[in-house]
């Protein structure tokens, strides 16, 4: 890698260095050409801010967006019908009760114009995805931000005594963005018979993948007990499809027509629909994928633990770290060492999101990390 001069013999060598670490599969499979957010052009920095997968799409989903320029000229709807039909399978429900968007985050949008107004409450963990209270500067519901308990998980019994009459939709991120932490299925379930069936209940799974966690359970498995309840999914992260934008929603027929009257027509494409379909087909995809990123997140919370930083034990392709101070400047520090780390979040100050890249990028962050905040700084 262009920033560490760090080699994958030099990456073994850094494994080597951890007593008991669990062994990383380095694998042959491209890393995602690397684009900066910031310009657009292919760029040497090692970016761990936005929990993207550096693999990107399946050699299999590439040859199906080159495919696609077959019938770019065309509108997609049939694909949108083909891909809807291959999620109503996966899920086990029928097409009718799946909704595509332009990344999940335009789900998000979506509920928050199905669901909110102005004199509704809208419910959400604090720290967590910040997109419903985002769009929310639009629809004007009141916000009510529940703090993440001890352990920086929701806060579901807090959460469901939240709301009221006037809520209009309740926001659980499972696994939670940013701290990587998950609600047991047993409290969801109790949650979900806990809140009114007129509050709509969104349960936002966009890092579903990456859970090992025997108690999580998804929220598909209480769809049918509760028709106030809508689980969405994304291509962005296991998938390796960020760039390319689609997401999707699954719920009640009439929870799915009251989204859908808030989507912009046509609003994913041939190129995305091509690679999702290929991606679905591909049974070995998510565990190698899964597999190979948290054998890297295991590998990195050695080194943490090595060196005795407090971290968020995390279920999802990112961690946070504790710094010992506010991470504000510190972004901009490992800027100069030119990898990039997640935005500051207001209620966790002093705590550092990092994505998991390759084996070679968390090499290079572990050493922009001990050079930027020593381990006794931190403690
Ligand atoms: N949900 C969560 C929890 C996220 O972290 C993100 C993006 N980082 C999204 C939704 C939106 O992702 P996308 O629109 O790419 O599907």
């Amino acid at each position: 890698m262009a920033s560490s001069g760090m080699t994958r013999r030099g990456f073994g060598a850094a494994l080597g260095a951890v007593a008991g670490a669990a062994l990383v599969d380095l694998g042959t499979a491209p890393r995602a050409a690397r684009a900066s957010h910031e310009s657009g052009e292919p760029s040497d920095l090692v970016e761990l801010n936005s929990n993207e997968n550096p693999y990107g799409p399946s050699a299999a989903a590439r040859e199906a967006m080159t495919r696609s320029q077959a019938v770019a000229g065309r509108y997609p709807d049939a694909a949108v019908d083909e891909v809807a039909r291959a999620l109503a399978k996966a899920h086990g429900v029928p097409p009718e009760q799946v909704l595509l968007g332009c990344g999940s985050g335009d789900i998000l949008r979506m509920a928050d114009g199905a669901f909110l107004a102005p004199g509704r409450k809208v419910v959400v963990a604090e720290p967590t995805f910040e997109a419903v209270l985002a769009y929310n500067r639009v629809t004007k519901a009141e916000p009510v931000k529940v703090p993440l308990d001890a352990s920086f998980r929701h806060d579901l019994p807090r959460m469901a005594a939240a709301c009221d009459a006037t809520t209009g939709l309740v926001y659980v991120c499972n696994p939670n963005n940013p701290t990587g932490t998950i609600v047991t299925g047993d409290e969801l379930a109790a949650f979900l018979s806990r809140v009114s069936p007129s509050v709509t209940v969104l349960v936002d799974e966009a890092y579903f993948h990456f859970v090992e966690n025997p108690s999580y359970r998804s929220a598909f498995d209480l769809l049918g007990a509760h028709p106030n309840l809508i689980v969405i999914r994304t291509f962005s992260k296991i998938y390796g499809m960020a760039g390319m934008r689609l997401g999707y929603a699954v719920a009640a027929k009439d929870k799915i027509e009251a989204l859908a009257r808030y989507a912009s027509f046509s609003n994913t494409n041939a190129a995305v629909l091509a690679a999702a379909l290929a991606s679905l087909a591909d049974a070995d995809l998510v565990p190698r994928t899964r597999r190979r990123m948290n054998d890297t997140r295991r590998w990195l919370v050695g080194q943490l633990a090595a060196d005795g930083r407090r971290f968020i034990p995390s279920e999802a392709n990112f961690l946070m770290i504790e710094t010992g101070r506010d991470v504000a400047p510190l972004i901009g520090e490992f800027k100069k060492h030119k990898v990039l780390v997640g935005r500051r979040f207001p209620s966790m100050p002093t705590w550092l999101r990092v994505s998991i890249g390759t084996p070679e990028e968390m090499v290079a962050f572990v050493a922009a990390l001990r050079a930027i905040v020593p381990a006794r700084a931190a403690a």
